[in-house]
């Protein structure tokens, strides 16, 4: 066999609006003080862990919301109905900014610890929440640590969602049986494993330096746009709305945007886009492997 220079280039996997290569959405998970609730509602008096948690919301949130409103990026956020709840004016600046708000449990659950009954619950009383904070209809659902269950895609389609952003069998979207589009994500595109830390309850790790995280996200965008994938960035507020963080996703999305070759979307119209055009998506599995 000789040695090809060429890296290696399959056609790309979708079919993207305006011959774009990539398909780019940046989502934001505002947690927030849910991240400690969710674990232990006795967290609630460790008044230093609750502030970091805050922090999200309500200084980070604006931040980013400034910093992609100037960049002219749409983003979806996905809010648990509690932090809805508690910071309205947070969840109606996102929508009144042309963003986009995703159901993601109502005290983060754990999907994987509740009943259907309870799993089901809890989704309707976050739709009704949300809905009613938003005044916008929610479409799609991220599942809190990302984890579902067997039946949670039909109880979304049954909750009239277009789409699921928690699975990672893919890398780019695809449709469930029963018509639920799927968005998958990854680890590796995701700010928790790269900056998060509390000493007590122990979370995360050493906080991560930016310029390395960059290059960990830059080479998967462009080996991304190379296969024609689609690119989910996950982060926090509480996370990725300190200072530093903040630059480093300008640098990011400036970077993308020279390229060219992005489309920047938020969940609904990704999904709409993969439901209008299911033969855009090119398969890959062994039957269609070149002989
Ligand atoms: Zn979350």
């Amino acid at each position: 066999m000789t040695h090809n220079p060429d890296p290696y280039l399959p056609p790309p996997r979708f079919q993207w609006p305006d011959g774009k290569r990539c398909a780019v959405m940046i989502c934001f998970d505002v947690d927030g003080e849910t991240t400690a609730l969710s674990e232990d509602p006795a967290l609630a008096t460790r008044m230093t862990t609750m502030s970091q948690c805050e922090y999200g919301p309500t200084i980070g949130v604006p931040r980013l919301l400034g910093l992609i409103d100037y960049l002219d990026v749409p983003a979806t956020f996905f809010i648990p109905s509690y932090i809805a709840q508690h910071h309205p004016r947070m969840t109606q600046a996102i929508v009144s900014s042309g963003h986009e708000i995703g159901a993601h449990g109502h005290l983060h659950e754990k999907l994987n610890t509740l009943t259907p009954a309870e799993e089901k619950a809890i989704l309707e009383k976050s739709l009704g929440i949300l809905e009613e904070v938003s005044g916008t209809t929610i479409e799609g659902f991220r599942a809190p640590w990302f984890e579902i269950n067997p039946g949670t895609p039909d109880l979304l389609v049954e909750h009239n969602l277009l789409y699921n952003a928690s699975m990672m069998s893919d890398d780019v979207p695809f449709q469930h049986p029963n018509g639920l589009v799927e968005i998958p994500g990854q680890w590796l595109l995701e700010d928790w494993e790269q900056f998060a830390f509390n000493a007590d309850p122990a979370w995360g790790f050493i906080p991560e330096d930016c310029d390395k995280v960059f290059q960990l996200w830059w080479q998967e965008f462009m080996a991304m746009r190379d296969f024609g994938c689609c690119f989910v960035l996950t982060l926090h507020p509480w996370l990725s709305g300190r200072p530093s963080r903040v630059r480093l996703l300008e640098r990011l999305i400036r970077e993308i945007q020279a390229t060219g070759d992005a489309w920047f979307c938020r969940g609904k119209e990704l999904a709409q886009w993969v439901r209008e055009h299911p033969d855009y998506r090119r398969e890959i599995n062994f039957d269609v492997l070149p002989s």
